[in-house]
């Protein structure tokens, strides 16, 4: 009688992970199905379908709402935060789906978390890296106290996708953020494990906090750490910062933390000016306090989120106002020398003599020592840039485009072409590593600003930076960026030479142009004391060739302009 009339909760809730006693994560499929089961069971859930994987799987996520209101639109403006929780983007660090499908249970079906339901909008995304995790195995992460078996770190392209949110090559980033623009998440969690040394920490906080983020968000950030951790702790699960330890064997030695770039999840989330939290479970703790650790901080989290939802909503209403030409936009910080104190949670260190390599070999006895120490947690801006009223990205650079799009960049075509002198920037000492990264042959280069006649063609793209993803355009296009298209090689073409001269034909050129210009031929006579410079005749030629009318004038040039304000209202 009670399971015809309790239909919901007579059936089984409990996930593979809870009938395994803890030691299991289960199969995409699962997720998937659970999820299935939960949108099917409440009216307070949704599943979509916001793309297939590279390898054809479904990519869903889970939407949940008291209002039974999933429209895109809708959820943005309600009173409400919408929180984003991306699971597995390195599919082996899987607590986050673990604990994510029991906090949807709970918010939906067993009502133990009903109040957050209340509270909050979630898109919930179970698995993000899903082809990595169906490379399911017992032997992809060594460090790693459990699951039994678990995925991969990479995509089937090879490709981590906790590095490609600037350039989104992988096809889960490429959907990923369709949805992420989409919704405009007030705050997103991003879960995984982390390695490196023992300590007596289970979760390890990254909140980004740096110049990059409006100042009244990351004040917002570091509150809400100090909160969460103060919850997190008196739950059982030691917190810290996400750090990294000058000596890992040493923690008096002092330790700090980083302020990630956009390539990163919180990093990006940073440039779209919302908070973030990237959640580190410590590798060598079981796999269940792991979970457990994951479970509470997002509950914890939540809860401040709707504590604080008119605050946060303002917030992040102010980080979507634009960009006015000239404003200055962070594009890298770096630490300050500020030192905060901190008591450090250690392990002993008893680190033993190895027969295999020869060097000693970190190991910890469960011995706690708390060991009084240092942190550096606070960011100065590093490089700084100017933003445009606009830049014009021709149209010839149909990748760079399509980024922008992806991006939920704005902009609009030139009906027709246009000429002028515009300022862009021309690279010089341009080399290129010997390895890839991520996929791509990432150039090194000296930028240097010019102003010059250029011919924009019709179809060119114009993008101006009043538009709420403005700080995220400017770290695309400024090629001094450390996740500028530039650095991730999208301009790759322009650092090459085309044509050539020989020799026979460029002799009486540059003869004359030495005989016509002193100038020129004072600066050859001092490059010519040079005695490599001297000895090489193709070097002697090729110095008078870039300096011909015969040289490329593209070579080495950004094919993106700035506009002014005038320009712009000009187009
Ligand atoms: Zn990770």
């Amino acid at each position: 009688m009670l399971a015809f009339l309790l239909p919901m909760l007579a059936q089984d809730w409990s996930t593979h992970y809870e009938r395994s006693n803890f030691v299991e994560t289960g199969r995409y499929a699962e997720a998937v199905d659970y999820c299935r089961r939960l949108a099917r069971a409440s009216r307070n859930a949704r599943v979509v379908e916001y793309g297939r994987s590279p390898e054809g799987r479904p990519m869903i996520a889970l939407l949940m709402s008291s209002s039974g209101e999933f429209d895109a639109e809708r959820m943005r403006r309600s009173k409400k935060p919408l929180v984003f929780i991306e699971n597995g983007i390195h599919s082996g660090e899987i607590e986050g789906k673990d604990a994510s499908l029991i906090l949807a249970r709970d918010m939906l079906i067993t009502g133990k978390r009903s109040d957050l339901l209340r509270g909050v909008n979630v898109v919930m995304v179970p698995v993000f890296g899903l082809d990595a995790h169906e490379r399911f195995g017992p032997y992809h992460r060594i460090n790693q106290n459990g699951p039994r078996e678990m995925g991969w770190r990479a995509n089937a392209q090879n490709l981590n996708l906790n590095r490609d949110f600037i350039k989104a090559d992988a096809g889960e980033m490429r959907a990923q953020l369709s949805l992420i623009q989409r919704y405009r998440p007030d705050f997103f969690f991003d879960n995984h494990t982390t390695d490196g040394a023992d300590h007596q920490y289970t979760l390890m906080l990254g909140l980004p906090w740096g110049p990059g983020l409006p100042s009244a968000t990351a004040q917002w950030q570091r509150n809400l750490y100090e909160s969460v951790k103060r919850s997190c702790d008196a739950a059982g699960f030691l917190t810290a910062p996400y750090f990294g330890m000058v000596d890992r064997g040493d923690p008096s030695k002092g330790i700090t933390i980083d302020d990630f770039g956009p390539r990163f999840s919180n990093g990006y989330l940073s440039v779209l000016g919302r908070p973030s939290m990237l959640v580190e479970t410590h590798v060598l703790k079981p796999y269940r306090p792991r979970v457990e650790a994951t479970y509470e901080v997002m509950v914890q989290t939540i809860r401040r989120c709707i504590d604080q939802a008119t605050e946060l909503k303002a917030l992040n209403a102010a980080a979507d106002r634009g960009l006015t030409e000239g404003e200055q936009v962070v594009l890298s910080s770096r630490l300050t020398e500020q030192r905060d104190p901190i008591l450090f949670k250690a392990w002993e260190y008893t680190p033993y003599q190895s027969e295999v390599s020869g060097a000693m070999v970190a190991k910890w006895k469960h011995t706690p020592i708390d060991v009084p120490t240092w942190i550096r947690q606070t960011f100065a801006p590093n490089l700084t840039v100017k933003a445009p009223a606009a830049y014009v990205v021709p149209s010839p650079w149909a990748e760079v485009i399509d980024r922008l799009s992806l991006h939920g960049i704005r902009f609009r075509r030139l009906s027709r072409e246009v000429r002028g002198t515009f300022d862009s920037f021309a690279f010089s000492d341009v080399s290129f590593p010997r390895q890839s990264f991520e996929g791509r042959f990432q150039p090194s280069y000296k930028v240097a600003p010019i102003a010059e006649p250029r011919v924009l063609p019709a179809g060119s793209v114009v993008v101006p930076v009043d538009q709420p993803n403005a700080e995220l355009l400017v770290h695309l296009l400024e090629p001094e960026g450390p996740d500028s298209l530039v650095r991730w090689g999208f301009f790759n073409a322009i650092f090459e030479r085309k044509e050539y001269a020989e020799d026979y034909a460029l002799e009486p050129v540059a003869k004359e142009m030495l005989a016509r210009d002193p100038k020129l031929r004072a600066e050859f006579e001092e490059r010519l004391k040079d005695p490599t410079f001297a000895a090489s005749p193709a070097a002697r030629l090729s110095f008078l060739y870039d300096r011909s009318l015969w040289a490329d004038n593209r070579l080495n040039k950004y094919p993106v302009v700035r506009l002014t304000e005038q320009q712009l209202k000009s187009l």
